[in-house]
Formats: structure tokens, sequence, C-alpha cells
């Protein structure tokens, strides 16, 4: 039986080149191709700079090490997310609040928000998640960010090309850092852009991004204007030797090597053909199940949605993903609640309940997503579901 998984991968016989051409080449890592995709990054989301790191979870740690996350301050985020957009907080020692969700749009409810920021002044910053490709209205984020004094980074991990209109009108792009201090990415192969592992960080900020690419690789900066000694000082040295380094913050090596970086621009080149796919996909799922009694809630047609998933609120959920399985579609569900998961029930205080996330939780399902999923595969996906509740 032909397996249809939830997403999958296109690698083409350019990606493969494109990889092959930097094996062949003097260097596997630390070469020219980081900066060649992480210039082409910036571009393609309208930020002024990228971060090339070794996978989305390393750019969540180091961005909320760059904004000072540390022992004592609170930061909120959805639970309806990928467990590392919580854990990045509890990397650097602080503490995670997580919001409930919009049962609208599966996004962070602002209201709800707004209440938790005027009940705790601890809170330091906020991880909004675009949520299958959904954007968050970051205008409204942003404002409320600056009332409390917050910072924002904008888990843009399903996003990547997913864009929202702002009160002038004007269409705004995940990571384009007009909104967040820091947005980050992942290129995990069931991401947008594939390149085995990776990620990126986006942001206008120079020194944020100063201090992202010293964390990134050991603390450790080879640039003259950077340095913090004077040549007499390291050794009565005259001038700084060609080999000289300094090593100024506990960092990390979180580097991406030249040949993901390789894969990860060829991806890059064909996003906007992979996300017309995606979105001509949701189009025709949002029509076949619009007057359903069985869906409680889908992801719908939205303007600027990315797609990462296409989310059906379904009854007898549990029914629908074995009925799925054993027809050979592989369904999957996004996500069980962060908040419920044993090691943030287990912290001292234990978690509050969120009703909107559990109640999606119970009824959510992700159907099959990707550029490469054909009309008839989507056809036998739409015509199995509808035989489950025939
Ligand atoms: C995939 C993902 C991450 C982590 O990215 P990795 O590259 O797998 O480390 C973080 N947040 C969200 C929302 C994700 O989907």
């Amino acid at each position: 039986m032909k397996v249809i998984p939830y997403g999958k991968q296109d690698i083409t016989d350019a990606d493969i080149e494109a990889t092959v051409r930097v094996l062949r080449s003097d260097y596997l890592t630390q070469g020219p191709e980081i900066q060649q995709f992480e210039t082409a990054f910036a571009a393609y989301t309208g930020a002024t700079y990228a971060v090339a790191v070794a996978n989305g979870t390393a750019a969540l740690h180091l961005a909320a090490m760059a904004l000072g996350v540390e022992a004592g301050q609170k930061v909120i985020t959805t639970p309806i997310t990928f467990a590392a957009s919580a854990n990045c907080v509890e990397y650097c020692g602080g503490e995670v609040v997580f919001s409930d969700i919009d049962p609208a749009t599966y996004l962070l409810d602002v209201t709800t928000l707004r209440e938790q920021l005027l009940a705790d002044k601890s809170i330091k910053g906020i991880i909004p998640v675009q949520f299958a490709g959904r954007m968050a209205d970051m205008e409204v984020l942003r404002q409320l960010a600056d009332e409390f004094g917050l910072w924002i980074i904008e888990d843009a991990c399903h996003a990547p090309g997913a864009s929202f209109f702002d009160s002038n009108g004007t269409k705004q792009f995940a990571g384009n850092g007009v909104y967040a201090e820091c947005s980050i990415f992942s290129f995990h192969p069931v991401k947008h852009i594939a390149a085995g592992e990776g990620g990126m960080i986006t942001t206008n900020d120079k020194a944020l991004y100063d201090r992202l690419c010293l964390l990134r690789s050991h603390g450790i900066t080879r640039n003259a204007d950077l340095f913090q000694h004077t040549p007499e000082n390291i050794g009565g040295e005259s001038e700084f030797p060609l080999w000289y380094m300094e090593m100024q913050e506990l960092g990390y090596n979180y580097r991406l090597t030249d040949f993901q970086a390789a894969l990860g621009r060829s991806q890059l080149a064909r996003a906007d053909e992979g996300m017309e796919k995606r979105r001509a996909i949701a189009r025709k799922y949002a029509a076949a199940f619009a007057n359903e009694a069985f869906v409680f809630g889908q992801s719908g047609f939205v303007e600027g949605h990315a797609y990462h998933l296409y989310i059906l609120e379904v009854a007898d959920r549990l029914g629908l993903y074995k009925y799925l399985r054993a027809n050979g579609i592989y369904a999957q569900i996004h996500y069980i609640p962060c908040h419920l998961m044993p090691y943030y029930r287990n912290k001292k205080g234990g978690q509050k309940a969120l009703p909107a996330a559990e109640t999606y939780y119970q009824q959510c399902i992700s159907l099959p997503m990707y550029p490469t999923l054909t009309a008839e595969e989507q056809e036998f996906v739409i015509q199995t579901v509808k035989a489950h509740y025939a």
C-alpha cells in the first residue's frame, strides 16, 4: 500500500547538484555558502540580517540568550506548538508561561494575553508561533509588547513566505524584522525549506545580529573591530597577529554546514512555487469540508497563510486517525499541548488549565499537505475522510 504522509520534502536534481558541488569544494563548513544562503534568506523575508544555525531549536536558544533571558524571567508562549518554542526559555533558566489560544485561529489569544500581562509584571517577552503557517497580527502584538516593555521572538518555523496586512494595508511578511526583535525558522525536512537540519534567525537590529553571530560560534570573534584587548595586553606584541581571536562570551557550536546551506539556498529558490501548490491544496480542502457536519473547524482558506499544515477539527478524531492510517494516509496530530507534557506539568506550581487549547487538541488532525501531493492523492484523502463518517 502506498503511504501518503502528512508532510514530505521535495528534493530535485538541482538541489542534489548544488549540494554535491559543495562536497567537491574546499569548504564543507565555514565556507562561502553560509553567507550566500543568509543573504538570500534575508532578502526572501525582507529582514536586514540573517544568521544561519544548526537547527530551529538552536535558533530559539540563541535568540533567547541574546535577548537576555535568565533565571527568574518569565516568557509567554502558546501551548499549541512544538516543544522547542517553550524549551528555549528553560535552557536559559527562565520560566515559561503558557497562554491560551484563540479557537478561531489556533494562535495566541490577544485578550487572554493582555490579561496575563496585566496580572504578572515579571513577564519579559513573548514568543508567538505562526502555527500551521497562519500569521498572527504582529502589529497588534508589537503594540502590546511596547505597552508592557517586552521583546518578541517570532517563531516562524511554519511560516516562511506567510504574510498579513498591517493597519496601513501594507503586506508584512513573516520574519521581516519590523515587529519582532528577531524571528526564527527551521529547515527540518517537514518544513517548507529542507536542508536535513538547519535554522535561521532574522533581525533588523545590528547589535543583536553581532551578538547572535558571536554566540553561534563559541562566543569567539576574529573581527579586530570587536576586540576587547589591545595588542600590548595579550603578550606585548605590537600588532594583532593573524592567529589572534577572542572568546568573549560563553557561546556554542551552532553552525550550519556549507553543504546544508547550499541545499537550503537551492530549495529557497523554489519556495514561491511550493507555496502556490500548498495554497491550491488548502483551497481544495477548504471547499471539500465547508459543509460537513463532522467538521467543527478547519484551517480554511486564509490570505497570506503559508500552509505548513492543514488542520481539521473533527468528531471521533481517534476513529478518523485509525481509519486513515488503515488506508495508508498518515495524518498527524499537531500538537499535544506543551503545558500537558510531564516536564512542564511536573514543575513547581504545575500548570493551569487552558480550555481552548485542550478542546482543540481533542479534535485536531493534520491532513497531508506538501507541494508534491498530487490531485489524485488529495482527492483520495478527501474521499477517505468523508467515507469514515458516511
Ligand atoms: C520545527 C519547529 C521548531 C524546531 O526546529 P528544529 O529545526 O526541528 O530544531 C521550533 N518551533 C516550531 C514551531 C517548529 O515547528
